[in-house]
């Protein structure tokens, strides 16, 4: 695994790719490549012992030109302003791909939250949402879960801005518990994207999805449902991984019973139905049809993007390919459908929480899901017809061609101040 790849210089070199097709002007590419403002700040809270402690965090707002600044807010050690400025800028263009009205935001706090008991974790999730309560708001910037992050902390923040609003504004932050406003379907959502965006690339090649092996690197929220899902679809899922290590059966396992393992032990290494265990590398180099990523960036470098075998990959974690490997694969022929695509279905969720919140009209998870799929199967035509019209190798440069185009005619639609 490389650790070298600057994501925000990936994201830059991702957007120049796709430049090279549009009839788009350099100073508006250059708009493009940069976000509007990032906030960066220095919380400081009291541990539970008396001690204080500081930590760093940032909000990045990408892009407006689209809606308000659309993002989630990550809690981890790697956290980093070009990580936040590159995930912001991702968020911008896989927002626009799926055709929905918002921009591209990111958050996130430098801490290892297992390191810090709850209570912690409230005081600095709250620190936090003080901290950019001036710059949030359903129609200013909406933040959401992302890594190490979930209901709970949607929920503190929700409770601190109304709190300190005096108001009752749920559609401000997405990703909250059904009881504080959430949405059916939007802890699966992101694992559903990924894997119906696998199911129309394979059709797409003409490719058998019953049957299929795959395997998942990551077994996060992200990662385990896109296992469950892919498995109710009819494919094999041969192997999995998590921070500890990796399993794999080659006849295929139980992706639920394997998260159950990991529930109550930790990690699914040590899974009953595994035959072998091998590590997080091998899950990505495995001989499979489909593999999904389902981790943390640039999981796949372009050593190791020389040895990957699957046919198709479908991005559910934000770049987990560096630009490098993704020239590797293309040469390789390996259909990578982009996170801005395969893992849109977090986002898309979310606008229809916050759809929901702001109607105050709430729907069922089988209409949450209808509107999903219909977003994401828009999405992945709108980015055939990118590869097709302008002869295009690579799926991720047709999606930022689309995406690109989008937020380029909103800008000038908008037109310019005298
Ligand atoms: N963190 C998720 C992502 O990277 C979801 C963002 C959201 O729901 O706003 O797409």
């Amino acid at each position: 695994m490389s650790d070298e790849a600057n994501p925000f210089e990936s994201l830059q070199s991702q957007i120049d790719d796709a430049a090279a097709y549009l009839d788009i002007g350099d100073d508006v590419i250059e708009r493009l490549k940069y976000p509007e403002r990032i906030l960066e700040t220095n919380l400081t809270i009291e541990r539970d012992d008396g001690d204080l402690e500081r930590f760093k965090a940032f909000r990045s707002q990408f892009n407006g030109d689209r809606g308000p600044y659309k993002g989630g807010i990550r809690y981890h050690p790697q956290v980093s302003r070009d990580e936040v400025r590159a995930l912001s800028g991702w968020m911008t263009y896989k927002t626009a791909i799926v055709d929905i009205p918002l921009g591209g935001g990111k958050g996130g706090i430098v801490i290892d939250p297992n390191d810090y008991s709850e209570a912690e974790l409230e005081r600095l999730t709250r620190a936090f949402a003080r901290e950019i309560r001036p710059m949030i708001g359903e129609d200013q910037d909406v933040p959401a879960p992302d890594v190490n992050t979930g209901q709970r902390e949607m929920n503190w923040i929700k409770d601190t801005y109304e709190t300190l609003e005096n108001t009752t504004e749920p559609g401000v932050i997405t990703g909250k518990a059904l009881d504080s406003g959430g949405s059916e379907g939007r802890v699966e959502a992101t694992g559903r994207s990924t894997v119906l965006a696998a199911r129309e690339a394979f059709d797409y090649l003409d490719k058998d999805l019953e049957g299929a092996t795959v395997a998942v690197q990551g077994y996060g929220n992200a990662g385990w449902i896109a296992a469950k899902l892919i498995d109710e679809m009819g494919a094999t899922v041969v192997a999995a991984s998590d921070s500890s290590g990796g399993i794999y059966n080659a006849d295929g396992f139980d992706p639920v019973a394997a998260k159950d393992h990991k529930n109550e032990t930790g990690s699914v290494v040590g899974y009953a139905e595994s035959e072998e265990e091998i590590t997080n590398e091998d899950v990505l180099t495995l001989d499979v049809d489909l593999l999904i990523p389902a981790a943390l960036e640039n999981a796949i470098d372009a050593d190791l993007a020389e040895d990957v075998t699957a046919d198709v990959i479908s991005e559910a974690a934000n770049g987990p390919l560096t630009p490098e490997a993704d020239e590797v694969l293309e040469e390789k022929d390996v259909f990578v459908i982009p996170d801005i695509l395969a893992n849109a279905g977090g986002v898309t969720v979310s606008y229809f929480e916050w759809v929901q919140n702001r109607q105050r009209f709430y729907w069922s998870e089988e209409r949450v899901n209808e509107e999903l799929e219909t977003h994401i199967v828009d999405g992945f035509d709108a980015l055939v017809e990118s590869l097709e019209e302008h002869d295009i190798e690579n799926p991720r440069t047709a999606a930022y061609v689309v995406a690109m185009q989008r937020v380029a005619d909103a800008f000038a639609e908008a037109g310019s101040w005298p």
